[in-house]
Protein backbone atom coordinates (compact mmCIF):
# COMPACT_ATOMS: atom_id res chain seq x y z
CA UNK A 1 0.00 0.00 0.00
CA UNK A 2 1.41 3.19 -0.69
CA UNK A 3 1.99 6.21 2.22
CA UNK A 4 0.53 8.61 0.17
CA UNK A 5 -2.05 11.05 1.14
CA UNK A 6 -5.38 9.98 -0.41
CA UNK A 7 -6.94 13.62 -0.16
CA UNK A 8 -4.04 16.39 -0.37
CA UNK A 9 -3.26 17.73 -3.84
CA UNK A 10 -0.93 15.23 -4.53
CA UNK A 11 -3.49 12.27 -4.91
CA UNK A 12 -1.90 9.15 -5.90
CA UNK A 13 -5.42 7.98 -7.79
CA UNK A 14 -4.86 10.37 -10.21
CA UNK A 15 -1.41 9.09 -11.64
CA UNK A 16 -1.05 5.41 -10.25
CA UNK A 17 0.60 3.06 -12.81
CA UNK A 18 0.50 6.14 -15.03
CA UNK A 19 2.20 9.31 -16.81
CA UNK A 20 1.31 12.97 -17.54
CA UNK A 21 0.48 13.90 -21.11
CA UNK A 22 -2.09 16.71 -19.85
CA UNK A 23 -4.34 13.62 -18.81
CA UNK A 24 -2.67 10.96 -16.64
CA UNK A 25 -2.69 7.77 -18.96
CA UNK A 26 -1.45 4.57 -18.94
CA UNK A 27 1.97 3.68 -20.18
CA UNK A 28 3.24 1.09 -22.62
CA UNK A 29 6.55 0.54 -20.18
CA UNK A 30 5.31 -1.07 -17.16
CA UNK A 31 4.86 0.52 -13.47
CA UNK A 32 7.56 1.57 -11.19
CA UNK A 33 7.40 1.19 -7.55
CA UNK A 34 8.75 4.43 -5.61
CA UNK A 35 10.38 3.83 -1.79
CA UNK A 36 11.22 5.77 0.34
CA UNK A 37 15.33 5.70 0.94
CA UNK A 38 14.69 6.41 4.33
CA UNK A 39 11.48 3.54 5.88
CA UNK A 40 12.31 1.12 2.85
CA UNK A 41 8.14 1.72 2.55
CA UNK A 42 6.45 1.85 -1.25
CA UNK A 43 5.28 5.68 -1.01
CA UNK A 44 3.92 5.90 -4.25
CA UNK A 45 3.73 3.95 -7.91
CA UNK A 46 4.06 5.57 -11.12
CA UNK A 47 4.17 4.61 -14.74
CA UNK A 48 7.57 3.80 -15.83
CA UNK A 49 7.94 5.35 -19.99
CA UNK A 50 9.73 3.36 -22.78
CA UNK A 51 10.72 4.34 -25.72
CA UNK A 52 7.21 4.13 -27.67
CA UNK A 53 5.90 6.19 -24.74
CA UNK A 54 8.82 8.81 -25.57
CA UNK A 55 7.60 8.76 -29.27
CA UNK A 56 3.95 9.92 -28.45
CA UNK A 57 4.62 12.38 -25.87
CA UNK A 58 7.01 14.29 -28.44
CA UNK A 59 4.28 13.84 -30.99
CA UNK A 60 1.75 14.87 -28.80
CA UNK A 61 3.99 18.51 -27.30
CA UNK A 62 4.79 18.85 -31.17
CA UNK A 63 1.41 19.49 -32.20
CA UNK A 64 0.47 21.65 -28.93
CA UNK A 65 3.18 23.65 -29.16
CA UNK A 66 2.27 26.11 -32.04
CA UNK A 67 -1.19 27.38 -29.97
CA UNK A 68 1.30 27.70 -26.79
CA UNK A 69 3.80 29.57 -28.45
CA UNK A 70 1.27 32.02 -30.06
CA UNK A 71 -0.76 32.90 -26.50
CA UNK A 72 -0.10 36.34 -25.28
CA UNK A 73 1.95 37.08 -22.78
CA UNK A 74 -0.12 38.08 -20.23
CA UNK A 75 -2.23 34.69 -20.61
CA UNK A 76 0.92 32.52 -20.61
CA UNK A 77 2.52 34.65 -17.58
CA UNK A 78 -0.37 34.23 -15.24
CA UNK A 79 -0.23 30.55 -16.16
CA UNK A 80 2.80 30.50 -14.01
CA UNK A 81 1.25 33.14 -11.29
CA UNK A 82 -1.57 30.40 -10.17
CA UNK A 83 1.32 27.43 -10.26
CA UNK A 84 3.32 29.62 -7.85
CA UNK A 85 0.24 30.29 -5.72
CA UNK A 86 -0.41 26.53 -5.66
CA UNK A 87 2.75 26.12 -4.34
CA UNK A 88 2.29 28.47 -1.67
CA UNK A 89 -1.07 27.16 -0.66
CA UNK A 90 0.34 23.64 -0.53
CA UNK A 91 3.84 24.23 0.89
CA UNK A 92 3.81 22.12 4.21
CA UNK A 93 2.21 18.90 2.00
CA UNK A 94 4.67 19.59 -1.18
CA UNK A 95 7.73 19.92 1.34
CA UNK A 96 7.43 16.60 3.29
CA UNK A 97 6.44 14.96 0.10
CA UNK A 98 10.06 16.30 -1.88
CA UNK A 99 11.89 15.26 1.76
CA UNK A 100 10.34 11.60 2.42
CA UNK A 101 10.82 10.63 -1.48
CA UNK A 102 14.22 12.18 -1.43
CA UNK A 103 15.34 10.92 1.51
CA UNK A 104 16.12 14.57 2.82
CA UNK A 105 15.37 16.68 5.51
CA UNK A 106 12.41 18.88 5.99
CA UNK A 107 14.71 22.05 5.87
CA UNK A 108 15.15 20.11 2.21
CA UNK A 109 11.90 19.63 1.03
CA UNK A 110 11.27 23.56 2.23
CA UNK A 111 13.70 25.01 0.42
CA UNK A 112 12.86 22.94 -3.08
CA UNK A 113 9.23 24.45 -2.94
CA UNK A 114 10.50 27.72 -1.95
CA UNK A 115 12.65 27.78 -4.91
CA UNK A 116 10.11 26.48 -6.97
CA UNK A 117 7.66 29.26 -5.99
CA UNK A 118 10.87 31.64 -7.50
CA UNK A 119 11.34 30.20 -10.42
CA UNK A 120 7.33 30.44 -11.39
CA UNK A 121 7.94 34.21 -10.55
CA UNK A 122 11.12 34.68 -13.00
CA UNK A 123 9.52 32.53 -15.35
CA UNK A 124 6.31 35.02 -15.10
CA UNK A 125 8.94 37.79 -15.52
CA UNK A 126 10.43 36.44 -18.23
CA UNK A 127 6.97 37.51 -20.33
CA UNK A 128 6.93 40.79 -19.78
CA UNK A 129 10.41 41.55 -20.68
CA UNK A 130 11.84 42.45 -24.76
CA UNK A 131 13.50 39.73 -25.92
CA UNK A 132 14.60 41.41 -29.88
CA UNK A 133 17.04 43.79 -31.30
CA UNK A 134 16.46 46.23 -33.56
CA UNK A 135 19.34 46.03 -35.97
CA UNK A 136 21.09 48.78 -38.17
CA UNK A 137 20.39 48.10 -42.43
CA UNK A 138 20.72 49.17 -45.83
CA UNK A 139 18.11 51.86 -46.15
CA UNK A 140 14.37 51.38 -46.13
CA UNK A 141 15.15 47.90 -45.01
CA UNK A 142 13.68 47.20 -41.06
CA UNK A 143 16.05 44.45 -40.14
CA UNK A 144 15.82 42.80 -36.64
CA UNK A 145 16.44 39.77 -34.38
CA UNK A 146 13.58 38.01 -32.49
CA UNK A 147 14.25 35.02 -30.30
CA UNK A 148 12.39 32.20 -31.32
CA UNK A 149 11.52 28.88 -28.95
CA UNK A 150 13.34 25.77 -30.48
CA UNK A 151 10.00 24.10 -30.31
CA UNK A 152 9.85 21.16 -27.87
CA UNK A 153 12.29 21.09 -25.15
CA UNK A 154 13.55 17.68 -23.33
CA UNK A 155 14.50 17.63 -20.10
CA UNK A 156 16.01 15.41 -18.07
CA UNK A 157 16.73 15.20 -14.66
CA UNK A 158 18.23 13.65 -11.47
CA UNK A 159 17.53 12.39 -7.89
CA UNK A 160 18.91 14.57 -5.51
CA UNK A 161 17.19 18.00 -5.84
CA UNK A 162 14.01 16.87 -8.31
CA UNK A 163 11.72 19.89 -8.23
CA UNK A 164 14.22 22.67 -8.68
CA UNK A 165 16.74 20.62 -11.26
CA UNK A 166 13.76 19.81 -12.86
CA UNK A 167 11.80 23.32 -12.98
CA UNK A 168 14.75 25.34 -13.30
CA UNK A 169 15.00 24.26 -17.04
CA UNK A 170 10.71 23.09 -17.56
CA UNK A 171 9.63 26.41 -16.64
CA UNK A 172 11.89 28.67 -18.73
CA UNK A 173 11.46 26.46 -21.42
CA UNK A 174 7.91 27.16 -21.15
CA UNK A 175 7.87 30.96 -20.53
CA UNK A 176 9.96 31.13 -24.06
CA UNK A 177 7.01 29.55 -26.22
CA UNK A 178 8.46 25.52 -26.03
CA UNK A 179 6.40 22.74 -25.09
CA UNK A 180 8.01 20.34 -22.33
CA UNK A 181 9.16 16.49 -22.11
CA UNK A 182 9.99 16.16 -18.80
CA UNK A 183 11.80 13.05 -17.93
CA UNK A 184 12.56 12.61 -14.15
CA UNK A 185 14.57 10.04 -12.50
CA UNK A 186 12.44 6.91 -12.02
CA UNK A 187 13.12 6.76 -8.14
CA UNK A 188 11.98 10.83 -7.53
CA UNK A 189 9.47 10.72 -10.66
CA UNK A 190 6.65 13.20 -7.90
CA UNK A 191 8.80 15.91 -6.94
CA UNK A 192 10.73 15.81 -9.99
CA UNK A 193 8.03 15.41 -12.37
CA UNK A 194 4.79 14.61 -11.23
CA UNK A 195 4.18 17.38 -8.42
CA UNK A 196 5.33 20.10 -10.81
CA UNK A 197 2.46 18.15 -13.51
CA UNK A 198 -0.53 18.81 -11.13
CA UNK A 199 0.96 22.64 -10.51
CA UNK A 200 0.34 23.25 -14.34
CA UNK A 201 -2.69 20.98 -14.62
CA UNK A 202 -4.74 23.20 -11.90
CA UNK A 203 -3.08 26.62 -13.05
CA UNK A 204 -4.19 25.69 -16.30
CA UNK A 205 -1.22 25.30 -19.07
CA UNK A 206 -2.93 24.01 -22.19
CA UNK A 207 -2.76 19.80 -22.63
CA UNK A 208 0.08 18.65 -24.53
CA UNK A 209 2.19 21.80 -23.08
CA UNK A 210 4.16 19.78 -20.54
CA UNK A 211 4.76 15.84 -20.68
CA UNK A 212 5.79 14.33 -17.68
CA UNK A 213 7.38 10.76 -18.39
CA UNK A 214 9.14 8.54 -15.08
CA UNK A 215 11.70 6.13 -16.87
CA UNK A 216 14.94 5.17 -16.65
CA UNK A 217 18.35 5.58 -19.33
CA UNK A 218 15.95 3.81 -22.11
CA UNK A 219 13.83 6.41 -22.02
CA UNK A 220 16.22 9.49 -21.80
CA UNK A 221 18.01 7.86 -24.97
CA UNK A 222 14.56 8.11 -26.65
CA UNK A 223 14.58 11.66 -25.97
CA UNK A 224 17.55 12.53 -27.24
CA UNK A 225 17.29 10.83 -30.96
CA UNK A 226 13.66 12.25 -31.15
CA UNK A 227 13.38 14.36 -34.43
CA UNK A 228 11.20 16.44 -33.05
CA UNK A 229 12.94 17.83 -29.93
CA UNK A 230 15.07 20.83 -31.05
CA UNK A 231 16.73 20.72 -27.40
CA UNK A 232 17.90 18.56 -24.49
CA UNK A 233 18.73 20.29 -21.12
CA UNK A 234 20.38 17.22 -18.93
CA UNK A 235 21.09 17.94 -15.38
CA UNK A 236 23.38 14.52 -13.64
CA UNK A 237 26.71 12.57 -14.07
CA UNK A 238 29.37 12.83 -16.12
CA UNK A 239 29.15 9.36 -17.50
CA UNK A 240 24.88 9.77 -19.08
CA UNK A 241 25.99 13.50 -19.86
CA UNK A 242 28.37 12.39 -22.31
CA UNK A 243 25.61 9.66 -23.97
CA UNK A 244 23.57 12.85 -24.00
CA UNK A 245 25.75 15.32 -25.53
CA UNK A 246 26.80 12.03 -28.21
CA UNK A 247 23.25 11.27 -29.27
CA UNK A 248 21.71 14.60 -28.96
CA UNK A 249 25.14 15.76 -31.08
CA UNK A 250 24.50 13.21 -33.53
CA UNK A 251 20.94 14.42 -34.04
CA UNK A 252 22.01 18.15 -34.16
CA UNK A 253 20.00 19.47 -31.19
CA UNK A 254 21.25 22.02 -28.79
CA UNK A 255 22.42 20.16 -25.72
CA UNK A 256 22.64 21.92 -22.23
CA UNK A 257 24.70 19.66 -19.87
CA UNK A 258 24.80 20.33 -15.67
CA UNK A 259 27.03 17.67 -14.64
CA UNK A 260 29.39 16.26 -11.71
CA UNK A 261 31.80 18.28 -9.72
CA UNK A 262 34.78 17.74 -7.44
CA UNK A 263 34.50 20.76 -5.70
CA UNK A 264 37.74 22.28 -3.32
CA UNK A 265 36.87 24.53 0.02
CA UNK A 266 40.30 26.08 0.33
CA UNK A 267 40.76 27.34 3.78
CA UNK A 268 44.18 29.65 4.49
CA UNK A 269 45.97 29.53 7.90
CA UNK A 270 44.93 32.51 9.32
CA UNK A 271 40.74 31.81 9.06
CA UNK A 272 38.62 31.51 12.01
CA UNK A 273 38.53 28.16 12.40
CA UNK A 274 35.44 27.12 14.33
CA UNK A 275 33.56 29.44 11.22
CA UNK A 276 35.56 27.73 8.66
CA UNK A 277 34.99 24.04 10.13
CA UNK A 278 30.82 25.29 9.90
CA UNK A 279 31.62 25.77 6.62
CA UNK A 280 32.95 22.87 5.20
CA UNK A 281 30.36 20.34 7.39
CA UNK A 282 27.94 21.83 5.81
CA UNK A 283 29.34 21.90 2.33
CA UNK A 284 30.71 18.15 2.70
CA UNK A 285 26.99 16.85 4.35
CA UNK A 286 24.34 18.43 3.48
CA UNK A 287 21.87 16.43 2.04
CA UNK A 288 24.64 13.57 3.24
CA UNK A 289 26.77 15.16 0.04
CA UNK A 290 24.57 13.99 -2.13
CA UNK A 291 24.68 17.99 -4.25
CA UNK A 292 26.81 18.21 -7.36
CA UNK A 293 28.02 21.47 -5.52
CA UNK A 294 29.28 19.54 -2.82
CA UNK A 295 32.75 20.23 -0.80
CA UNK A 296 34.58 17.09 -2.18
CA UNK A 297 37.93 18.39 -0.53
CA UNK A 298 38.80 20.72 2.00
CA UNK A 299 41.89 21.48 1.47
CA UNK A 300 43.32 23.19 4.62
CA UNK A 301 46.36 24.97 5.54
CA UNK A 302 49.55 22.10 6.92
CA UNK A 303 49.75 24.49 10.05
CA UNK A 304 45.89 24.27 10.87
CA UNK A 305 44.36 20.87 9.41
CA UNK A 306 44.79 19.29 12.45
CA UNK A 307 42.36 22.07 14.25
CA UNK A 308 39.84 21.76 11.57
CA UNK A 309 39.93 18.16 11.20
CA UNK A 310 39.21 17.91 15.02
CA UNK A 311 36.61 20.66 14.82
CA UNK A 312 35.02 18.45 12.01
CA UNK A 313 35.05 15.28 14.20
CA UNK A 314 33.41 17.15 16.68
CA UNK A 315 30.63 17.73 14.30
CA UNK A 316 30.20 14.66 12.85
CA UNK A 317 29.77 12.90 16.34
CA UNK A 318 27.22 15.47 17.24
CA UNK A 319 24.83 15.46 14.23
CA UNK A 320 21.65 12.90 14.34
CA UNK A 321 21.35 10.01 11.98
CA UNK A 322 18.06 9.13 11.06
CA UNK A 323 14.53 10.02 8.92
CA UNK A 324 15.28 13.68 8.69
CA UNK A 325 12.05 13.70 6.75
CA UNK A 326 9.80 13.33 10.12
CA UNK A 327 12.20 13.75 13.22
CA UNK A 328 14.82 15.61 14.25
CA UNK A 329 18.01 14.08 12.15
CA UNK A 330 19.99 16.17 10.43
CA UNK A 331 21.65 13.42 8.05
CA UNK A 332 19.32 11.02 6.42
CA UNK A 333 19.72 8.01 4.02
CA UNK A 334 21.77 7.89 1.01
CA UNK A 335 19.50 7.11 -2.37
CA UNK A 336 19.92 3.46 -2.88
CA UNK A 337 21.81 0.78 -1.92
CA UNK A 338 24.50 0.93 -5.35
CA UNK A 339 25.54 4.39 -4.11
CA UNK A 340 25.81 3.37 -0.25
CA UNK A 341 28.09 0.41 -1.54
CA UNK A 342 30.21 2.87 -3.82
CA UNK A 343 30.53 5.61 -1.01
CA UNK A 344 31.84 2.64 1.33
CA UNK A 345 34.27 1.53 -1.54
CA UNK A 346 35.83 4.83 -2.02
CA UNK A 347 36.44 5.22 1.53
CA UNK A 348 38.32 1.43 2.26
CA UNK A 349 39.71 2.47 -0.84
CA UNK A 350 41.85 5.73 0.53
CA UNK A 351 42.02 4.45 3.78
CA UNK A 352 43.77 1.27 2.20
CA UNK A 353 46.03 3.64 0.43
CA UNK A 354 46.87 6.00 3.68
CA UNK A 355 44.30 8.39 4.39
CA UNK A 356 42.46 8.26 8.70
CA UNK A 357 39.27 7.25 8.80
CA UNK A 358 38.51 10.09 11.69
CA UNK A 359 34.95 9.38 12.62
CA UNK A 360 31.84 7.72 10.63
CA UNK A 361 31.26 5.04 8.21
CA UNK A 362 28.53 2.92 7.32
CA UNK A 363 25.38 2.72 9.22
CA UNK A 364 22.11 0.72 8.59
CA UNK A 365 19.99 0.21 5.65
CA UNK A 366 21.31 3.19 3.61
CA UNK A 367 22.70 5.14 6.29
CA UNK A 368 26.04 6.80 5.87
CA UNK A 369 27.41 8.70 9.19
CA UNK A 370 29.14 11.92 8.41
CA UNK A 371 32.73 10.53 7.78
CA UNK A 372 35.67 12.02 8.19
CA UNK A 373 38.95 11.40 6.32
CA UNK A 374 42.18 12.83 6.95
CA UNK A 375 45.74 13.41 5.02
CA UNK A 376 43.77 12.64 1.57
CA UNK A 377 46.22 13.11 -1.16
CA UNK A 378 46.02 12.62 -4.97
CA UNK A 379 45.56 9.16 -6.37
CA UNK A 380 43.53 8.33 -3.20
CA UNK A 381 39.68 7.39 -4.58
CA UNK A 382 38.61 10.13 -2.08
CA UNK A 383 40.66 12.58 -3.48
CA UNK A 384 39.67 11.38 -7.57
CA UNK A 385 36.21 11.18 -7.44
CA UNK A 386 32.85 13.20 -6.85
CA UNK A 387 31.52 10.47 -3.74
CA UNK A 388 28.17 12.01 -3.28
CA UNK A 389 28.10 10.85 0.07
CA UNK A 390 28.75 12.68 3.64
CA UNK A 391 32.28 12.19 3.52
CA UNK A 392 34.17 15.32 4.47
CA UNK A 393 37.70 14.88 2.93
CA UNK A 394 40.63 16.97 4.60
CA UNK A 395 44.07 17.86 2.67
CA UNK A 396 46.69 19.24 3.39
CA UNK A 397 48.80 21.69 1.70
CA UNK A 398 51.89 24.26 2.10
CA UNK A 399 51.58 27.13 0.25
CA UNK A 400 48.79 28.79 -1.54
CA UNK A 401 50.65 27.62 -5.00
CA UNK A 402 50.04 23.92 -3.67
CA UNK A 403 46.44 24.89 -2.90
CA UNK A 404 45.84 26.09 -6.00
CA UNK A 405 47.27 23.24 -7.89
CA UNK A 406 45.35 20.82 -5.90
CA UNK A 407 42.30 22.42 -6.39
CA UNK A 408 42.88 22.40 -10.00
CA UNK A 409 43.88 19.06 -10.04
CA UNK A 410 40.42 17.26 -11.33
CA UNK A 411 38.85 17.34 -14.73
CA UNK A 412 35.69 19.03 -13.11
CA UNK A 413 35.35 22.98 -12.90
CA UNK A 414 32.17 23.00 -10.91
CA UNK A 415 32.35 25.42 -7.58
CA UNK A 416 35.36 26.34 -5.49
CA UNK A 417 35.50 28.81 -2.47
CA UNK A 418 38.25 30.25 -0.47
CA UNK A 419 38.30 30.75 3.53
CA UNK A 420 40.44 33.78 4.84
CA UNK A 421 39.69 37.53 6.18
CA UNK A 422 42.93 38.38 3.81
CA UNK A 423 40.22 38.99 1.17
CA UNK A 424 43.11 40.36 -1.60
CA UNK A 425 44.80 36.29 -1.05
CA UNK A 426 41.83 34.84 -1.11
CA UNK A 427 40.36 36.79 -3.73
CA UNK A 428 44.17 36.18 -5.83
CA UNK A 429 43.96 32.42 -5.19
CA UNK A 430 39.99 32.42 -6.49
CA UNK A 431 41.19 34.05 -9.76
CA UNK A 432 43.51 31.21 -10.52
CA UNK A 433 40.53 28.22 -9.89
CA UNK A 434 38.97 26.68 -12.79
CA UNK A 435 35.47 26.55 -11.90
CA UNK A 436 31.76 27.77 -13.02
CA UNK A 437 30.91 29.47 -9.26
CA UNK A 438 33.26 30.98 -6.96
CA UNK A 439 32.74 31.83 -3.66
CA UNK A 440 35.28 33.85 -1.59
CA UNK A 441 34.20 33.68 2.20
CA UNK A 442 31.65 30.84 1.96
CA UNK A 443 31.61 27.30 0.86
CA UNK A 444 30.95 25.58 -2.24
CA UNK A 445 27.32 24.80 -1.68
CA UNK A 446 24.92 27.49 -3.42
CA UNK A 447 22.45 28.66 -5.64
CA UNK A 448 20.60 31.40 -5.76
CA UNK A 449 18.64 30.52 -9.41
CA UNK A 450 19.02 34.10 -11.00
CA UNK A 451 22.46 33.39 -11.55
CA UNK A 452 24.04 31.98 -14.53
CA UNK A 453 24.67 28.40 -12.77
CA UNK A 454 27.11 26.30 -14.81
CA UNK A 455 30.41 24.39 -14.50
CA UNK A 456 33.39 23.67 -17.43
CA UNK A 457 35.12 20.80 -18.32
CA UNK A 458 33.71 17.74 -17.10
CA UNK A 459 31.16 19.81 -14.85
CA UNK A 460 29.49 20.59 -17.96
CA UNK A 461 29.05 23.11 -20.69
CA UNK A 462 28.33 25.96 -18.23
CA UNK A 463 26.37 29.12 -17.57
CA UNK A 464 22.62 27.43 -18.94
CA UNK A 465 20.69 28.24 -15.67
CA UNK A 466 18.93 31.07 -14.07
CA UNK A 467 18.19 34.87 -15.08
CA UNK A 468 19.00 36.72 -18.30
CA UNK A 469 21.10 33.30 -19.65
CA UNK A 470 17.76 31.29 -19.63
CA UNK A 471 16.99 33.36 -22.91
CA UNK A 472 19.84 32.78 -24.36
CA UNK A 473 19.59 29.22 -23.88
CA UNK A 474 15.38 28.16 -24.62
CA UNK A 475 15.76 30.27 -27.31
CA UNK A 476 17.23 30.67 -31.08
CA UNK A 477 17.94 34.04 -32.58
CA UNK A 478 15.96 34.51 -35.84
CA UNK A 479 17.30 37.63 -38.52
CA UNK A 480 14.13 39.34 -40.27
CA UNK A 481 14.19 42.21 -42.61
CA UNK A 482 11.24 43.76 -44.42
CA UNK A 483 11.12 45.84 -47.33
CA UNK A 484 7.81 47.91 -48.51
CA UNK A 485 8.94 46.32 -52.09
CA UNK A 486 11.49 43.61 -53.40
CA UNK A 487 14.61 45.04 -55.34
CA UNK A 488 15.84 44.26 -58.51
CA UNK A 489 18.66 42.37 -58.56
CA UNK A 490 21.45 42.42 -61.98
CA UNK A 491 20.04 39.19 -62.95
P1 LIG B 1 22.47 10.00 -13.61
O1 LIG B 1 23.28 10.56 -14.70
O2 LIG B 1 22.59 8.56 -13.31
O3 LIG B 1 20.91 10.27 -13.88
C1 LIG B 1 20.41 11.54 -14.18
C2 LIG B 1 19.25 11.42 -15.15
O4 LIG B 1 19.74 10.92 -16.39
C3 LIG B 1 18.18 10.43 -14.70
O5 LIG B 1 16.93 10.93 -15.07
C4 LIG B 1 18.52 9.18 -15.49
O6 LIG B 1 17.41 8.32 -15.68
C5 LIG B 1 18.99 9.78 -16.80
N1 LIG B 1 19.89 8.95 -17.60
C6 LIG B 1 20.79 8.04 -17.18
N2 LIG B 1 21.45 7.52 -18.24
C7 LIG B 1 20.97 8.13 -19.35
C8 LIG B 1 21.23 8.03 -20.75
N3 LIG B 1 22.15 7.17 -21.21
N4 LIG B 1 20.55 8.82 -21.60
C9 LIG B 1 19.64 9.69 -21.15
N5 LIG B 1 19.31 9.81 -19.84
C10 LIG B 1 19.98 9.05 -18.95
O7 LIG B 1 22.80 10.91 -12.35
P2 LIG B 1 22.37 10.68 -10.85
O8 LIG B 1 23.25 9.66 -10.26
O9 LIG B 1 20.91 10.49 -10.74
O10 LIG B 1 22.66 12.14 -10.25
C11 LIG B 1 23.84 12.43 -9.66
C12 LIG B 1 24.79 13.12 -10.61
O11 LIG B 1 24.19 14.30 -11.12
C13 LIG B 1 26.03 13.57 -9.91
O12 LIG B 1 27.15 13.35 -10.73
C14 LIG B 1 25.80 15.05 -9.69
O13 LIG B 1 26.97 15.81 -9.52
C15 LIG B 1 25.06 15.41 -10.92
N6 LIG B 1 24.28 16.65 -10.71
C16 LIG B 1 24.67 17.79 -11.34
C17 LIG B 1 23.99 18.99 -11.10
C18 LIG B 1 24.42 20.27 -11.76
O14 LIG B 1 23.63 21.22 -11.78
N7 LIG B 1 25.62 20.37 -12.29
C19 LIG B 1 22.91 19.00 -10.22
C20 LIG B 1 22.55 17.81 -9.61
C21 LIG B 1 23.24 16.64 -9.86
Amino acid sequence: MSAINRTGFLQESQWHAKLFNGAWVEARGGTNPVREPATGQCLTQTALANAEDVAAACQVAHRAQPAWQALGPRDKAEVFRRAAQLAEIHFDELALFVARETGGSLLKGSHEVREAVVLLHQAAGLLSQGHGLILPSAAGRLSYARRLPHGVVGVISPFNFPLVLSLRAVAPALAAGNAVVLKPDPQTPVSGGFLIARLFQDAGLPPGVLQVLPGGAQAGEALCEDPRVGMIAFTGSTAAGRKVAETAGRNLKKVALELGGKNSLIVLEDADLPLAASNAAWGAWLHQGQICMATGRILAHASIADELTALLVAKANALQVGDAAQGQAQVGPLINERQHVRVCQIVEASVAAGARLETGGPGEGLFYRPTVLSGVRPGMAAFEQEIFGPVACVVPFESDEQAIELANATEYGLSAAVISPSLGRAMAIGERLRCGLLHINDQTVADECINPFGGRGHSGNGGSVGGPADWDEYTQWQWVTVKNEPPRYPF
